[in-house]
Parts: structure tokens; sequence; C-alpha cells
């Protein structure tokens, strides 16, 4: 088997980067270990309505539950902040069908899609990498290509097969928990997503509920890796304490979200790394689809590059254009992420008390140094030294 590039990985990133190749003519071939493409999912399923005109995804009703028109946040003491729109701000997806139908889309192009199909390593001679070692259906194959791109997420191993350093310590990585289920006796509005914050709550994190019904939701916690606790055991303890029977739970999702920086090299010889495989997420919220879309988009632009003048010194320019652009940005957030996870439970609700006069279609576009300087401004914010120092080293 001979391809221009082989895909490691069908979930968000891999699909998008194979349908641009594909559809510029190049033989594509998409691997995943996954027996039906999407099954089982790890997510919450929320994105920005943005990203399908951003990344040319048709919005199709048949993997989105539902409209959401903003969101909700609670501070340890129950303060509301409300960010609401007029217009649909994000949609709850059925990732389960999202990731089949973007595979899809790319086997539409005229990339080749082969499921349950698992990368075990890289096919090396004559000092170079030549393509990768398989297992489909358990039968080993050998896939040749001149491009491989780890598109396989946060246990990403094609990476570190390729010598790029992708050790991750439990710090770097939140732990997520989180039931698809039905919410007896709690209210909530089922057009907006819901996030709880607090110390107690949720370490460095928040619950969130994502609606899929009036009364049905994706009800989740993510959490600093390295807690002694649980992510269940603070799911479970919310639930509890808002008097939520757990008793009606429609699926389990367990997993790890990357948080605590960027790879720093995405290429090395002709391997690319893209998504939640490179770190690319927004170490604020957890959320990694956009930015795995973005990753692939820039990526696969420098494949093609690369390919088409037959020179693979070009793939760099994928590095350093992320780097550029969504690294820049996201290293912000980082930075801001690590201050906030200092604050008090006292100084979380100074600050969404605070945020009520923040520029919402700001904060939800993600630009925190604009509200921070609305915040800074805060009769709350002022009588709080500690809060104004921080606020003050993130501007
Ligand atoms: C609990 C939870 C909730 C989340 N909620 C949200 C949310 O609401 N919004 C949001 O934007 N993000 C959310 N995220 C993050 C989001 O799911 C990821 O950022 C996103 O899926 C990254 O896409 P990806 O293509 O990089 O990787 P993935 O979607 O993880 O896809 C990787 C694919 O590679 C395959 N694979 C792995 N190894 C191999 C191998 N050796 N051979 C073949 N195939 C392989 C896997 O089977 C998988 O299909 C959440 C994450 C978690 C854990």
């Amino acid at each position: 088997m001979r391809y221009d590039v082989v895909v490691v990985g069908a979930g968000i990133a891999g699909p998008i980067l194979a349908r641009n190749l594909a559809k510029q003519g190049f033989d594509v071939l998409m691997i995943d270990k996954k027996a039906e493409i999407g099954s089982p999912k790890r997510c919450a399923e929320g994105l920005g309505i943005g990203n399908f005109k951003k990344y040319d995804i048709p919005l199709d009703k048949r993997f989105i539950n539902r409209e959401i028109y903003g969101a909700a946040i609670y501070s340890p003491n129950g303060h509301k902040l409300e960010l609401r729109y007029n217009r649909v701000s994000g949609v709850i997806l059925e990732r389960k069908i999202f990731d089949k139908m973007l595979a899809y889309y790319a086997g539409k192009a005229g990339a080749e899609v082969m499921a349950k199909t698992e990368a075990t390593g890289l096919i090396r001679s004559d000092g170079k990498i030549k393509g990768i070692k398989a297992r489909h259906e358990g039968e080993p194959l050998e896939i040749h290509a001149d491009i491989i791109v780890a598109a396989d997420g946060v246990e990403s191993r094609v990476a570190r097969w390729a010598g790029i350093n992708s050790f991750l310590p439990p710090h770097e990585l939140d732990s997520a928990y989180e039931y698809e289920m039905i919410l007896e006796g709690f209210e909530f509005d089922p057009d907006m997503i819901h996030l709880y914050f607090g110390n107690e709550v949720a370490p460095r994190g928040y619950v969130w509920i994502f609606p899929k019904d009036d009364d049905r939701a994706n009800v989740g916690i993510g959490i600093n890796g390295d807690n002694p606790n649980t992510a269940k055991y603070y799911l479970e303890k919310w639930l509890k304490e808002n008097n939520i029977k757990g008793s009606k739970i429609l699926e389990v999702n367990v997993g790890g979200v990357p948080v605590g920086g960027f790879l720093k090299e995405l290429t090395k010889e002709n391997v690319v790394v893209v998504g939640d495989a490179a770190r690319q997420v927004n170490p604020m919220h957890g959320g990694g689809m956009a930015e795995a879309m973005e990753a692939a988009t820039i990526a696969s632009k420098w494949i093609s590059r690369a390919l088409e003048e037959g020179d693979l010194s070009l793939l760099e320019n994928y590095t350093t254009e992320w780097w550029a652009n969504d690294g820049e940005r996201l290293m912000k957030v980082l930075e801001i992420r690590k201050i906030s996870e200092k604050l008090s439970d006292d100084e979380l609700d100074a600050a969404v008390q605070a945020l009520s006069g923040a520029d919402a279609e700001k904060l939800a576009a993600g630009d925190y140094r604009q509200v921070f300087k609305t915040l800074i401004k805060h009769p709350k914010i002022l009588l709080k030294p500690k809060m104004l120092k921080l606020l003050r080293e993130a501007l």
C-alpha cells in the first residue's frame, strides 16, 4: 500500500486534514483503531457555531443535538453570571455521528478510510521514515507514505515513535469525568450551557452541564490530573450537594485533557502532529475541537505545498505558522489560566460578580485580556489586593 499521506486517527483533526488534501487530488489514507469511527466518544460535545463556516462543515441536523444561546457561570457562593445572546452561539453535537460524518466528507473528497486499523509503529529504512506498521482486524499491514500525520489524540504514540518529545506530566493533564444522564429534580435552562466554579467544586476546573434535552445533559467535570481525589469523586460530590439523583445514567465518559502547554516541535522529518496529539487545546476551558480544526487546516496547507514542491522542509512552516497565531494566543490563555487557578473561592466570587459588567461577546470569544481590563477597574476587585496583583501580572 502506498499513499502520499497516511493519517492516523479519525477524530476531528484527522478527517479535516484528510478531506482538505484529498480535495486537492492527493492520495490519502486515514485509519482509526475504532471499529466504528466516532464511537466510543470522550467529549461534552460543545462547539462554537462559527467553526462550521470557518472550516467548511455543513450544519447537518444529523449531528446537531441542539442549539445553544450562551453560557451561565456560577461562582462558589452561587452568584450567576449569564452570557445570553439573541442568536445561536454554539451547538451540542452528537459526536459519534459528527466524527463519522467528518470521515464521510473525507471519503467523499477522495480519501480512503479504514476503521479497525491500529498504527503499531513506523516503517524505517535507510535512516528515513517510510510509512507505518498497522494492524487491520488483527492482521499486520504495512502502509507506505511520503508523509505521516499523527492525529491520534491525547494518548498519541505516533509523535513519540518519530522522536518528538511528547512526555506529558500528570500536572499538565486535566482529568475529566462525565455522565450523560437524566437530571431528575434539577432545573436548568436547556438553551444555555452551565459552568460551576469553586476550589471545592472542581479544583483548577469546573463542573459543566451541556444540555441535550430539557431533562438530559452531559454533566461532567475537569480537575487537575495530579489531584489526590478523582474527578469522579468531585462529580459525585457535586451531584449529591445539588440533590441530583444519579440513578439514570445513559453513558459514562472518562478522559484526559492536555492543558499544560503545546508541543514545541509539531513536525519531525516527514511526521506532522495535529490536535490533541500536539496538545492543541484551549487550556482555560479544555475544549479542543476548534483548535484541532485550525491546526489541521494549517497543516494541510503546508503538507500540500511540501508534496507539490517535493520539499519536506516546507513542513516546518506548519510549526512556525501555528505558533505565530494560535500558539501565541493560547500561551496567553495558559498564563491567565495559571493565574486564575490561584484564586480563592472568595476571589472567584468577586471575579464572577465583577464580570457581570464585562463585554459578553469578548468573554465568549476568549478575549480574556479585554475582560481583565474591565475587571481591574471594578470596586470588588480593587478591594482585593492579591487579585489586583494577579490581574496586573496578566495584562
Ligand atoms: C470528557 C471530555 C469532554 C470534552 N468536551 C469538549 C467539548 O465540549 N468541546 C470541545 O471542543 N472539546 C472537548 N473535549 C476535547 C476534545 O474531545 C478533543 O480536543 C478533540 O476530540 C481532539 O480531536 P483530535 O482529532 O485531536 O483527537 P481525537 O478526537 O481524540 O481523535 C483521535 C483518534 O485517533 C484514534 N487513534 C488513537 N491511536 C490510534 C492508533 N494507534 N491507530 C489508529 N487510530 C488511533 C482514536 O481512536 C481517535 O478516534 C473534551 C474532552 C474530554 C476528555
